[in-house]
């Protein structure tokens, strides 16, 4: 029987309450598809600032040092807000680990299931069939890692700020790989986005996908695309992609149009897969929600748990290679929203109730 290992960081807000649904759905899981479940809770965020005087405790580290990925809930809050931006739980917390583990390539499903097409902001008649496209982005590169990064006063009494874009042939590859291997599991289309009429690392960016995706891949249908028009096309058509792959800043951007049009956060979930191989010999990876810490709702009952409960299924997929387990999960969560367990604001689909009828609802369908 294997074992799989992880660090889970609830985070604040409704991070716990998604996360002990996500946990209690895995042990269902690894019951029926007998694996065992060995996980360590650690602190992060706002909590971890209370209680350990940092976001990013070197015990946390330490924890997900020792697993072979980390489930992680979400950071923040009203309670932390005043502190200076360094310290800010996001910004302490997730560039830290995202840093420690090479987490590069952020892979984002941009689902929305055809029962909830009227929680998008698009025309119902633009996605008749809901949405199914996955956003690829490089995360360690580009222009917020770059140097020189500066901001210095000029002698003619001016302000000037530089930021650096910087890409190598190789953190091109890396990231190509990862959307090559997302398009050959789903529709074989793969778009590539850029901004090649303008920026020098678009044109390496172009050239580097061009001749890796021939030689390694080609079976793909690759197209290229402006990120100015990739953000009106995801508005108008978003299903004309399969998948979008995208450098850090682009990715920033067109990953959370797609989230907004996708009409629910709490639907969302993420990977960020490291560079490194874990003890099972997949990717280490940091699974998440893409959404917040929802402080609004938080200790309600209320918070839509299905963002974190897909987190967990990509994370049997990615880390543990448990494909089945995670096919499962998504299945069970797809027939709980058609159910019709909730509705009525941004976050469900179905009629309104709680995250424990959600929770009971996933289960059921397991
Ligand atoms: P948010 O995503 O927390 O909330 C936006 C809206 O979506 C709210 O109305 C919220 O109630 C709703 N929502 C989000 N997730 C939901 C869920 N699972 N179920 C039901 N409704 C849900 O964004 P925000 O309000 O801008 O940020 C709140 C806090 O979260 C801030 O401190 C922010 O810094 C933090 N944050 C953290 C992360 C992270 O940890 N990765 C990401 C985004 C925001």
């Amino acid at each position: 029987m294997s074992t799989l290992k992880f660090a889970v960081l609830t985070g604040d807000g409704i991070g716990p309450e998604v996360m002990n649904v996500a946990l209690n759905v895995l042990k269902v899981v690894a019951e029926k598809h007998q694996f065992e479940l060995e996980f360590e809770y650690a602190d992060v965020g706002g909590i971890a600032i209370d209680n350990h005087g940092e976001a990013l405790p070197e015990s946390t580290l330490e924890v997900c040092k020792n697993a072979d990925a980390i489930l992680f809930g979400s950071v923040g809050g009203p309670k932390w807000e005043s502190l200076p931006p360094k310290e800010q739980p996001e910004r302490a917390a997730l560039l830290p680990l995202r840093k420690a583990f090479s987490l590069f390539a952020n892979i984002r499903p941009g689902l929305l299931y055809p029962e909830l097409t009227e929680a998008s902001p698009l025309k119902t008649d633009r996605i008749p069939n809901g949405i199914d496209i996955v956003c690829i982005r490089e995360l360690t590169g580009g222009i917020y890692f770059g140097q020189p990064k500066s901001t210095q006063d000029l002698e003619d009494g001016d302000v000037e700020a530089i930021d650096t874009m910087v890409y190598k042939k190789s953190e091109i590859e890396r990231i190509a790989d990862v959307a090559i291997a997302t398009a050959q599991s789903r529709g074989k289309r793969l778009c590539s986005v850029d901004k090649a009429n303008v920026l020098e690392t678009s044109v390496l960016w172009r050239k580097t996908v061009t001749e890796y995706v021939a030689a390694k891949a080609p079976e793909l249908e690759l197209s290229h695309m402006y990120v100015d028009n990739a953000a009106m096309q995801l508005a108008r058509d978003p299903n004309q992609f399969d998948v979008l792959f995208t450098e850090n800043m682009f990715g920033d951007i067109l990953s959370d149009e797609m989230a907004v049009i996708c009409g629910s956060l709490g639907m969302l979930a993420s990977a960020s897969l490291g560079a490194g191989k874990n003890s099972l010999d997949h990717p280490f990876g940091l699974f998440e929600p893409a959404g917040g810490t929802a402080p609004d709702i938080a200790g309600q009952n209320l918070a839509n748990p299905c963002a974190q409960v897909l987190s967990a299924a990509m994370m049997l997929r990615y880390s543990f290679g448990q494909e089945a387990a995670a096919n499962e999960i998504e299945a069970a969560v797809e027939s709980a929203v058609k159910g019709g367990t909730r509705t009525g604001d941004i976050a469900f689909g179905g009629n309104a109730a709680s995250t424990s009828d959600m929770e009971a609802a996933i289960i059921a369908g397991l």
